[in-house]
This record gives structure tokens, sequence and C-alpha cells, in this order.
């Protein structure tokens, strides 16, 4: 029977744990916390977005062959299988899937009873501190307590994204120490930080929106900040521009706060005998009037009638072109993934590495991130489910 470690016990780990064991191998699961999977109960805002219906390769940043090679074996319906067959209830709401509870509890809990009954030996409080491949081709992994050893590897100790402690950086020092190069994580789906003199101003605003950034626009709930801009939409793009930032280039946004009318539907609603600002009032949030007239040229005391066409132009490009400067992003803490992490060209479709047999990288240790909407746990889950198989299989 061959004997399986996994290090990190949250959702790729405990995927991979359920399918190793449920292939017939001896499995250890060391998880650094108090319990497995804690970072699942915050998914979701606690409701556990765990996949999509629309599982597309765009829906994820990183190698593209090596995604759409992932979606081929681990499908939308192969993940709802594995639950269903866990016996979690869900349901469907716009393509979303949640657990049918409304609580990410529940995902935690089926995961959590599987493995039990699989007879896994799960370590928490046990951090994976050192490893080694030994000179029979076997593992080693060591904490503070204890030596381990094993036929496999599986390293699914996640990243520095959503930590809520400092993690002890394993998933970078082991690899670094067998050589094997780590594209260094940078945070992503997080809210970006500007200073552009309106935040204080626009504090506490939610609204429609869509955010553009080169050449690619989202549209969604915007939440203005004391500090910058967050939201989905914002998110959806933080990646790209955290990346510009790391590398000192400028990253400039554009919002549009009307994105469901043209600027020829907006010059038609200016009508006449009325004051701008009691106009927009009818359009916009409160706070959200002044931060828009103080960019067109501070005149919402004209009548609509009265605006030469130089300051229509300049209305309707502060509503639908407001220019937005980020000069700053939301740490690890922050932010809900990463971009980073082992090239998954190095990976064959089940995970392992490919110059040391035996050894595997799943969920976040992958550079392959996912857009919101359940993407960066069904990688989790998926990379999980087919590292565990093929970790499992007899040679
Ligand atoms: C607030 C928040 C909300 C999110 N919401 C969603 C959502 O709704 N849908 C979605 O798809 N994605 C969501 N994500 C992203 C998703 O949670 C992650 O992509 C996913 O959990 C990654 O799985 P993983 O197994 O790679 O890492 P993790 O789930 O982070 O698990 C890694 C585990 O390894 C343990 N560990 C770390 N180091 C060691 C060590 N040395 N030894 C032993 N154990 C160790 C950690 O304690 C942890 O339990 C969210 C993330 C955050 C932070």
């Amino acid at each position: 029977m061959k004997k399986i470690i996994i290090a990190g016990g949250g959702a790729s780990g405990m995927a991979a744990a359920i399918t190793a064991a449920a292939s017939g191998a001896s499995v250890v699961l060391m998880e650094a916390r108090e319990q497995t999977g804690k970072k699942l109960l915050r998914t979701g805002s606690g409701r556990c977005n765990f996949t999509n219906a629309r599982m597309e390769p765009d829906c994820y940043y990183g190698d593209r062959a090596f995604v759409s090679t992932f979606l081929s074996r681990f499908s939308t319906a192969d993940c709802l299988s594995f639950f269903r067959k866990l016996g979690l209830l869900y349901r469907e709401r716009d393509g979303y899937y949640y657990p049918y509870s409304n609580s990410a509890s529940s995902v935690l809990s089926v995961l959590n009873q599987r493995i039990r009954e699989l007879g896994v030996n799960v370590l928490t409080c046990t951090a994976a501190e050192k490893a080694a491949v030994l000179p029979d081709g076997r593992f080693s992994v060591a904490s503070e307590n204890t030596v381990i050893t094993g036929d496999a590897l599986i390293i699914a100790s996640g990243s520095p994204a959503g930590a809520e402690r400092q993690g002890t950086g394993f998933q970078k020092l082991f690899p670094k120490a067998c050589g094997i190069r780590i594209r260094p994580f940078l945070p992503a789906l997080t809210m970006l930080y500007g200073n552009e003199g309106c935040e204080r101003v626009w504090e506490g605003v939610r609204c429609r929106g869509s955010v553009t950034y080169e050449g690619r626009t989202e549209t969604g709930e915007l939440q203005l900040l004391s500090g910058g801009i967050s939201g989905i939409p914002v998110f959806q793009l933080s990646r790209m521009a955290v990346q510009a930032l790391s590398r000192g280039e400028e990253a400039v946004f554009f919002l549009d706060f009307l994105p469901d009318l043209t600027a020829d539907e907006i010059t038609d609603l200016l009508t006449p005998g009325k004051k701008l600002e009691d106009l927009l009032r009818g359009w916009l949030p409160r706070k959200l009037i002044p931060v828009i007239l103080r960019r067109a040229g501070s005149f919402g005391d004209r009548m609509t009638e009265e605006l030469e066409i130089p300051e229509r132009n300049a209305l309707i490009r502060a509503l639908k072109h407001f220019t937005y400067r980020v000069t700053g992003h939301g740490d690890f803490r922050e932010a809900q993934t990463v971009s980073g992490g082992i090239d998954p060209r190095e990976l064959t479709p089940g995970f392992e590495y490919r110059r040391i047999p035996g050894l595997y990288f799943t969920g976040e240790t992958v550079d392959v991130d996912g857009i919101c909407g359940g993407y960066n746990l069904h990688f989790a889950f998926g990379s999980g489910i087919l590292a565990g198989a093929d970790a499992a299989k007899e040679s």
C-alpha cells in the first residue's frame, strides 16, 4: 500500500486526501492550524462559491494549455459529482454554485466526514517545516515534533493570500531547496488604492459601474472606499494592475458610473429647466455627485441648457470615462488569491512535478489563478483530486 504525505489541509489538500485514500493509499494529512479547512469557512462571504457553470480557460490566468487540459479532466460536472457523492446539497444562482445551506460549513463538514470515514491520519497543529527526497526516491517531511516518510508528497500548503497569520513559507522553502523555481507570489483579487483626492468624498458608496483596464471591461457593483476602489469588477482586473505596479509601471483605470447609458442617451437626458446638480441627484448616489462635478469642471449650479458643448463632453467624460490612477493594492491578507507559484508547465496533467517523481503541487502553490466566481476553489479541489488519484496509483 502506498503511503502519501499531504502538506496542507485546505481545499486542495483535503480533496487530495479523499481521492488518495479512496484509491487505497495510506494518507497522512499535515495541517499547520488547529483544524483543517479554516479558510474555506470564509469563502464567498461565508457561503463558499465552490464552482461555476461557465468553466472556460479564459476564466483563469496562467498557462492556457495547462488550464485547458485541467478543465478537460475536471469539469463543473466532475466537481458537482464529487460533492454530490460526499452528500452535499447545492444550488446554482446565475451560474455560481453554493451549498444549499448557504453555509461554507456544509462543504467543510462533508469533506471532514469523508476524510474520517476513509481513515486518513489527520495531524493538526503540525506544520511541515522541512522536507527531503530520500536516496530511494521516497520523501521525508519534518515538523516540530515528528518526521514522516512516504512514497509520495503532495504540497497543498496554499499561499499567503487571505492568511490570518504568517505562514511557514513551506510552499517556497522546500521547492527552493530542491532547486525548483517558484514565481514570486503577488496578491490577486484584491482592492486597489489611489490618490485622486476624491476618495474621502465618495467613501462608502456602492453603485453599479464598469471598470476598464488594458482593454478589459468588468461591470457590477463598485465599492468606493476612503483609500481606493473595490468590488468584484475591480477584483477581476486587480491581478493585471498589481503585476503592472510590481514592474514599476503605471496602472490607469477608467470608471463608468452609468454603464447602461450611451453618451447620446445621457445628452438626451440633460432636460432643460433644471440645475445640473439637481438632475444628477436622480442619477447617482449623493456622495458621488460632488466628485463627478469637480472632475467635470464644477458647473453644477448651472442650468442644463446653459452648458456649452465642451462642458457637456467634460460631464460625460467624468460620468463614463473617469480616469483613476492606481497607486497601490491590498496586501496578501486582503487578497483572495495570488499569482505566482510553480510554473504549471513543470507539472504533468496529474500535477506531478516532472523532474521529481512522486512530488505533487496543488491549489495555490501552482501559478494558476481564477477570476471571482468559484474558479479558485474549483482549481483547488480539482488539482487535489487529480493529484491524489495520480499519487495513489501503484506503478
Ligand atoms: C476571504 C476569501 C474568500 C474567498 N472566496 C472564494 C470563493 O467564494 N470562491 C472561490 O473559488 N475561491 C475563494 N477564495 C479563494 C480560495 O479560498 C483559495 O483559492 C483556495 O482555498 C486555495 O486552496 P489551497 O488548498 O491551495 O489553499 P488553502 O485553502 O489556503 O489551504 C492551505 C492549507 O495549508 C495549511 N498550511 C500552510 N502551510 C503549511 C505547512 N507548512 N504545513 C502544514 N499545513 C500548512 C494552511 O493552514 C491551510 O489550511 C477566497 C479566499 C479568501 C481569502
